[in-house]
């Protein structure tokens, strides 16, 4: 790519140090201070929500130091000057999982997705280096996997969601790597490692050299049947891919295996991702497949396909009864890239906080729109952890930082909580190297930030913005509370 923000802006940026930049300088520098407002940007991010303080004197407990965690622990911060503020969460460092696309595409390096969690946690908060293994809501206490209880007043639940290779049939996280497979989503947060994005680079160039040595390979990309985060990532590896054979003048046999019945949820999206597949060599879309077992040895993927079938004629509705059915199918692959299953962290599944039934079993009950905990109003979710029908992506924990701060601070004063999550997800697909289709969506449908940009349109504009300015967002705005 050509086109970026100066080398000096992008330097000065990675050089200095969080605490020593306002959030105007910080703003300056991105080049977004103004933009901001014309962004879209809704007021309670940019607001300095003086409305929403207390000064009383509360013990607050923060779980998980991710995305959430660490967003939710600024706001309450500056909103809570006389509050006693605990965080529980393992991991010293910090990842910046969106980067992992950018790793996988050759364009990031670990460097870039890795930062201290010190250099977030301010030393006035008590930082328990621990995983709550016990929530005890009745009692408003939890309890550490090294047996320490701590007491809160009010809790923000910021766990994230955990990535289940093991449910996958013959597959275990030693084999991504190796003979084919790779997951780009391969991540420790508790030790703070993300080898998805190297492995993943490394697997694009293995798939390069396999394809220029004259027959194509097949090579398979899945989509699980559970919730996951970031759920464009699978077709991001796709186009990317793809995209890096074909400046070579090389391809592939590219097979999209997804649970999910249609490419994208919203159809203008869906028919924007259905064009740019044209532009690469065979894309075959096998969707309603969900990988089950891998025989890693002889390369081969055994999907369960759901299908229909045309069932007995119904004489009162004059129409066939569909029936729904299921069958294995196996495929052989060259090179697959997994996405594995993905749900709530055991500590929430086992503990009084998740929803007790449905689909969303497991998942932290929360109110879609307030964060509040739905049985305890002293417990506020973050992140991918809620148990809501949108937003699990960074994007997503941003929108709900306020929210969750505002509410807590009215549940805490005694006031009706008046915040409200509206759903925000973004979905930043990248069609190809130096273009994406920035995907932003809500409970009512599509939410572009820039109403007169077409969002289903692939810009070269987004590439710039994601690739450039979103690190340095991240890093210096959203981890500090500022955006
Ligand atoms: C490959 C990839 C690409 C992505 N791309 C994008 C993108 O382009 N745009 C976007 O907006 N989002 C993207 N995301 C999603 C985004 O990174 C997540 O949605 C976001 O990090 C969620 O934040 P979180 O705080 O809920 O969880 P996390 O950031 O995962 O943090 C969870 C934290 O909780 C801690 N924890 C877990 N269990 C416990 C426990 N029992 N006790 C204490 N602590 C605990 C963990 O150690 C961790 O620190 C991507 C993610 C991946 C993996």
């Amino acid at each position: 790519m050509k086109i970026k923000p100066s080398k000096a802006v992008i330097e000065a940026l990675q050089k200095s140090s969080p605490e020593g930049l306002s959030r105007r300088d910080a703003l300056k520098m991105i080049g977004i201070g103004g933009a901001a407002s014309v962004m879209g940007i809704p007021p309670s991010l940019q607001a300095d929500e003086e409305s929403s303080k207390s000064d009383k004197k509360a013990k607050v407990l923060v779980v998980g130091a991710g995305s959430g965690g660490i967003m939710a622990l600024a706001r309450l911060r500056s909103a809570l000057p006389n509050a006693d503020i605990t965080i529980i969460s393992p991991n010293e460092i910090h990842l910046y999982q969106p980067g992992q696309v950018f790793m996988a595409a050759g364009l990031y390096t670990i460097d870039d997705v890795v930062k201290d969690n010190k250099d977030f946690i301010a030393d006035d908060v008590n930082w328990i280096k621990d995983e709550v293994a016990t929530f005890d809501p009745d009692n408003n206490k939890v309890i550490t996997r090294t047996g320490e209880e701590v007491s809160y007043d009010f809790m923000v639940v910021a766990t994230g969601i955990i990535n289940h290779y093991d449910w996958i049939e013959g597959l275990s996280e030693d084999d991504i790597g190796k003979n084919g497979i790779s997951s780009v989503y391969l991540n420790n947060m508790a030790k703070g490692t993300a080898k998805g994005g190297e492995v993943t680079w490394e697997w694009f160039e293995a798939l390069k050299k396999a394809s220029s040595s004259g027959e194509k390979p097949t090579v398979i990309y899945t989509q699980p049947n559970t919730a996951i985060k970031c759920g464009g990532a699978p077709q991001k590896i796709l186009f990317l891919s793809a995209d890096h054979l074909k400046k070579d003048g090389l391809g592939a046999n590219y097979v999209l295996a997804t649970n999910a019945g249609k490419l994208f949820s919203i159809p203008e999206i869906e028919d924007s991702l259905a064009k740019a597949q044209k532009r690469y060599d065979t894309i075959t879309n096998k969707f309603n497949h969900n990988l089950t077992s891998i025989d890693v040895k002889n390369k081969v993927a055994t999907f369960e396909e759901t299908y229909e079938e045309k069932g007995a004629y119904d004489e009162d509705l004059e129409e066939y009864d569909v029936i729904e059915k299921k069958r294995m199918v196996d495929m052989k692959y060259d090179f697959i890239h997994i996405v594995p299953p993905m749900g709530p962290p055991k500590a929430v599944i086992d503990s009084k906080l998740g929803w007790q039934k449905g689909s969303a079993k497991g998942w932290l009950e929360v109110d879609q729109e307030t964060l509040q905990h739905r049985r305890y109003q002293n417990i506020f979710g973050i992140g991918d952890v809620c148990g809501i029908p949108l937003g699990k992506t960074g994007g997503s924990a941003r929108h709900h930082g306020p929210v969750v701060v505002g509410n807590l601070v009215a549940a805490m004063e005694g006031k009706k909580l008046k915040e409200k999550f509206d759903g925000y997800t973004v979905c930043p697909l990248k069609t190809e190297y130096g273009e994406i289709i920035m995907a932003e969506f809500n409970y009512e449908g599509l939410a572009p930030t820039i109403p007169f940009l077409d969002p289903a349109e692939p810009r070269v504009f987004w590439w710039i913005f994601d690739l450039y300015m979103l690190k340095p967002m991240y890093w210096h705005l959203m981890m500090r509370g500022w955006f």
